[in-house]
């Protein structure tokens, strides 16, 4: 039997159940949240932080992971709370949030010496709680393999062939940096079928979606509800659903993941903007909208049992013997 670390404790992998494979409790960055609290609100965030998991599992989510790693105010604790008070299962991440630097602790020292605060986070636990990460998480944005994102997709590679962590990314489709992921991954010798390219769906550049398939991994059709973001056009929730049904009618049913992406609470965003500029966006939106309508389209109970259900368990479960 696998189990599977939570913020509540392992839970068997058979259990996981509807999962949402990419969604934020709250997502802060540490340098303004640690030094400034009286800035926010804890209890207000705990409040939204309740009120959108609560609604998840209304529509029958067990499982949820929680993207917010070091970087962006991962907080163990906080995750804990919601777990106990909504009784889903909280899946809690480590690596590390960076589109260019890592702080100078880690960037003077080796890429052994991050790894090993990763692989500490998954065997030891987290912020000095018994919390074990389940998964490992680095970014590549628009500024590509900077010496500093380098540094932590090579120390997350390191981390998961020590730990047998699976990885998430946060990719930028439009520069298709999904795929260099995959290519450093490669030369720390990872086993690309437990990669999730996150944010892929951000794209139907359909060449590209199945480049990433093809070499094994899972990609993240995580943003769904999320159209754009300052200068940036995202993809409408249609013209997500055409890629999902495309790729489900060429057999990668078993490699899409599907979620929201989206932060209870976000520091660059005021939550009242949030609320007006992306009426969709939500933790229940798939519920609501888009798997009512893959389903209008073609899109099988079985397929949409892997995207929610079978893959996330499989990413998070298996365990490749390096
Ligand atoms: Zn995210």
């Amino acid at each position: 039997m696998t189990t599977i670390a939570t913020a509540t404790g392992p839970v068997n992998a058979a259990e996981l159940g509807v999962t949402l494979v990419h969604e934020h409790l709250r997502s802060r960055r540490e340098s303004v949240a640690v030094q400034f609290p009286h800035l926010f609100d804890e209890g207000r965030d705990l409040e939204r932080a309740l009120l959108q998991v609560e609604a998840a599992r209304a529509h029958g989510v067990r499982t949820l992971c929680d993207a917010t790693v070091p970087g962006i105010g991962r907080d163990a604790r906080f995750a804990r709370t919601v777990a106990e008070r909504t009784g889903v299962h909280i899946v809690v991440g480590t690596g590390f949030y960076t589109m260019n630097e890592v702080p100078p602790y880690f960037a003077i020292r080796s890429i052994d010496h991050m790894a090993d605060a990763f692989v500490h986070d998954a065997q030891v636990g987290i912020q000095g709680t018994d919390i074990r990460a389940g998964f490992l998480k680095c970014v590549t944005g628009e500024p590509g393999l900077t010496p500093g994102v380098e540094h932590t997709l090579r120390a997350v590679a390191r981390a998961h062939r020590r730990s047998g962590l699976p990885i998430m990314t946060h990719s930028n489709a439009r520069e298709g940096t999904g795929l260099q992921q995959q290519d450093l991954f490669e030369t720390e010798g990872v086993d690309l079928r437990r990669v999730l390219i996150g944010h892929s769906g951000d794209t139907d550049d359909l060449e590209y979606l199945v480049a990433l398939l093809e070499r094994g991994s899972f990609i993240g059709f995580d943003r769904y509800g999320l159209e754009r973001w300052g200068q940036h056009e995202f993809l409408s929730t249609e013209r997500r659903n055409r890629m999902v049904l495309a790729l489900c009618g060429m057999g990668f049913a078993a490699q899409l993941m599907v979620s929201h992406d989206y932060p209870c609470y976000l520091d660059s965003i005021d939550p009242t903007t949030q609320a007006r500029e992306h009426p969709n966006w939500s933790m229940t939106y798939l519920f609501d909208a888009v798997i009512p309508a893959l389903r209008a389209a073609g899109v099988t109970d079985v397929q949409i049992r892997a995207m929610m259900i079978d893959n996330p368990r499989r990413w998070l479960e298996t365990r490749t013997a390096y």
